[in-house]
């Protein structure tokens, strides 16, 4: 079985960013998580992005057996929370934590910077980001760390808790080697998402031969980013044996290989097993 460990389920049915989940969008999510059941994705983890994602992130984990959930702000949403502390924008979050295990929160995220959208408040970003990561510390939680345009920023936050005992992954990783060399150091992993079906990403699969597997875990990030031969269309967890496949041809070996390894890092981040 897959694990799909970076999934946006609730932006897959709903029309506006931030609207809460209706009955209708329960039903079509339920639809969406058996078709993945059936190409052998057995759990999914929905991110949250903002307050209310967060909400339906765990609303959806609670009513599907396999979804799981994370709770974060993600950095492009951060602008949002400005009018109020950043304690105070948390604290929905605190609330969801406390009682972690009925709403199957496995991980704090997506949180991160990203400067590519402008304008942007990058202090506020950075801010956002260390608190999530002491949220996470405090609730003894994985961290899902979002990197666009900021790679050299994030190295320099996570580097400040790299001797507290963070644990996480940079999801969708799309960076150099060296930056690669440096997360491994601080025992963190990295999702492999389907850009590396993409031709024009060389230079992403050279650096996905040379990445132990015991530190990759797949991801979809759907709706965004389908394999190659979807392009254009809605990204969905079931894709993600094609990202295995992709990665088990880059690397001669058998998906079956990727499988086991990829799950296996994916429950004992995720799931301590
Ligand atoms: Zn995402």
């Amino acid at each position: 079985m897959f694990i799909d460990t970076h999934c946006h389920l609730n932006m897959m049915v709903t029309k506006k960013p931030d609207e809460l989940l209706c009955n209708e969008s329960f039903i079509i999510i339920e639809h969406i998580v058996n078709q993945a059941e059936q190409a052998g994705v057995c759990s999914i983890i929905n991110v949250g992005t903002g307050i209310n994602e967060s909400l339906n992130s765990v609303a959806v984990a609670r009513r599907c057996s396999h979804v799981y959930a994370t709770v974060g702000i993600h950095p492009e949403d951060v602008s949002q929370y400005a009018h109020q502390s950043i304690q105070a924008s948390l604290a929905p979050l605190r609330e969801l934590l406390v009682h972690k295990e009925e709403n199957k929160i496995v991980a704090i995220g997506e949180v991160g910077l990203d400067f590519f959208h402008t304008p942007y408040d990058k202090q506020l970003q950075i801010d956002f980001f260390k608190a999530q990561i002491e949220l996470a510390l405090e609730y003894q939680l994985p961290l899902t760390i979002h990197i666009r345009e900021a790679g050299d920023e994030v190295m320099k936050v996570l580097e400040e808790y790299s001797h507290d005992g963070i644990r996480g992954v940079i999801h969708c990783f799309l960076q150099n080697e060296s930056l690669a060399q440096t997360i491994l150091s601080w025992g963190l992993y990295v999702g492999l998402d389907a850009p590396i079906t993409y031709p024009k990403n060389n230079d992403l699969r050279e650096l996905f031969k040379k990445i132990p597997l015991e530190r990759i875990l797949l991801e979809t990030d759907a709706p965004f980013l389908p394999p190659q031969q979807y392009r254009g269309k809605q990204n969905t967890p079931a894709y993600i044996p094609l990202i295995a496949a992709a990665l088990a041809a880059l690397r001669d070996i058998d998906t079956a290989v990727v499988e086991d390894v990829t799950t296996a890092n994916a429950q004992k981040l995720f799931f301590g097993k």
